[in-house]
């Protein structure tokens, strides 16, 4: 029995509660397309014998019917490699936290657990999710299944990968600046980044806290609205954990039609693929024939879009990765004799090039003479923006602007970091105002590489998002 590609976590569960299918069963099929993929390099670790066990308890509590089953029941999920689990290695995809074994679960790890989901492996990722193509981690890239010489996107490059190649139902990754939303674009997948403050961070590697979220790669709506409505909600061990309810004051149009909006500003970007903005703009038409109101927006402060993001969270990263020492956790480099030296070396050794220009980066605008001219400028900048996007929200239900400016580019291409970075133009928008946004798919080029579309909402409009993604959804599936 092959559980389909295209069946969601309600699909395989009818399939269990009718005995056609079994826990044990598909996670033998999922280990099997582990193994078939392995050149893909998605997977750091797979905990086979953990999860055939687990699969194995499962099914015995289904068949003794000794209490229902929890929600995820027969959701098999891979963790990127920057989300603790007990008794499991962490390592953020660097050398400087090799043998690192989590000592706790991630409060959102937890909740997927309590309501019966299966962890069936880590991840690989860019380190300390510093990247977007995957390039960066310790254990070599992530390829795109769909074209192998590709990069998958990133941080969570393996994230998507491990959905893509059908080795797990759903991947939990994080999204700093679009770390879930752009690899999901490029692998044709769905990508969700929830409100900043709506998933614990409480067990997920700090990069920069003020940006960091727990977000979702998936192929079906349903099953990450669920695995979302499980993670998300207060916790003790995360105080900046939202406690606002949904935005109860905006209704949606009687009618059913939605108010969007689109950045004109992003659609005339010189880097733009064609075939996306063609693309995206057919979307806009299609919407406004259903009767939908679509209309432009101008962002004046688009060009500080990058700068801004990476100014901040390069002094955030600058502080939160001082504590990998060498004492505390991981790697340390032997036979230095004094503490100084041992420090220089372990962070010397066991940082790669990317995450060390970010600390050098970060610790520069944070330093006493440039503090005022980079970092609190920075600030204001971001809040400006956060303005700008409020003002937005409240008069549309929702904003829309292509996910990413190109599709996934060749492995190994020898982009700068500067290319890099600004490749994330669309992506971290989301992240510097705090609100939910998703990548759909829209396309795919001349060369069959897909894209896709984003939607984002106001803060903590989660409910808005999945309703605008699935009215999408729905007008795209009428095309096909
Ligand atoms: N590409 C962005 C960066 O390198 C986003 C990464 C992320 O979301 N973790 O910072």
């Amino acid at each position: 029995m092959v559980v389909g590609r295209d069946w969601t976590l309600a699909r395989i569960q009818e399939a269990l509660s009718n005995g056609e299918l079994t826990c044990e069963n598909l996670v033998e099929d999922y280990l099997l397309k582990i193994e078939e993929s392995k050149d893909l390099n998605a997977y750091i670790e797979v905990f086979a014998a953990e999860s055939r066990r687990r699969a194995r308890i499962l099914d015995e509590i289904f068949q003794s019917g000794e209490r229902p089953m929890g929600r995820l029941w027969g959701a098999v999920i891979s963790l990127k490699d920057v989300i603790a689990y007990a008794g499991h290695k962490l390592t953020a995809g660097s050398k400087i936290l090799e043998g690192y074994e989590s000592l706790f679960s991630a409060t959102a790890v937890e909740r997927l657990i309590a309501e019966d989901a299966i962890i069936i492996g880590r991840v690989n990722c860019d380190e300390f999710a510093m990247g977007s193509d995957n390039e960066t981690s310790v254990y070599g890239p992530v390829r795109n299944a769909q074209a192998p010489d590709h990069v998958p996107g990133g941080s969570s490059g393996g994230s998507a990968v491990a959905v893509q190649a059908n080795t797990c139902l759903l991947s939990v990754g994080s999204d700093t600046g679009g770390s879930v939303r752009q690899p999901a674009s490029f692998c044709d997948l769905i990508g969700f980044k929830p409100s900043y403050g709506r998933i614990s961070r409480h067990g997920l590697i700090a990069y920069a806290s003020s940006f960091d979220q727990i977000g979702l790669i998936g192929r079906e709506l349903e099953d990450l609205k669920l695995s979302y409505e499980v993670m998300q909600g207060q916790d003790e061990y995360d105080g900046t954990c939202a406690t606002s309810e949904m935005l109860p004051n905006r209704k949606m149009n009687s009618n059913g039609s939605m108010r969007l909006a689109y950045i004109e500003d992003a659609m005339t970007h010189a880097g733009l693929q064609p075939e996306i903005q063609h693309a995206f703009h057919k979307n806009l038409e299609d919407l406004e024939a259903e009767g939908h109101q679509v209309e432009k927006i101008s962002f004046d402060l688009m060009e500080y879009i990058i700068p801004c993001y990476y100014v901040l969270t390069a002094a955030e990263a600058s502080s939160n990765l001082s504590r990998y020492d060498g004492i505390r956790y991981g790697y340390r480099v032997e036979g230095s004799s004094q503490l100084d030296d041992m420090y220089t070396k372990t962070r010397t050794r066991g940082f790669g090039t990317e995450v060390k220009r970010r600390i050098l980066l970060g610790t520069f605008v944070l330093s006493v003479g440039y503090y005022d001219a980079y970092f609190a400028k920075a600030q204001k900048i971001r809040r400006l923006i956060k303005e700008q996007f409020d003002g937005w929200t409240s008069q549309y239900d929702a904003v829309l602007l292509p996910m990413t400016p190109t599709t996934a580019w060749k492995l190994g291409s020898g982009k700068s970091p500067v290319e890099i970075y600004l490749a994330d133009i669309y992506s971290v928008l989301a992240n510097l105002v705090g609100a939910p946004a998703m990548s759909i798919p829209l396309g795919k080029d001349r060369d069959q590489l897909p894209f896709g579309l984003q939607i984002l909402t106001a803060e903590f409009d989660e409910e808005r998002l999945f309703f605008v993604a699935s009215h999408m959804r729905k007008i795209q599936q009428n095309r096909l």
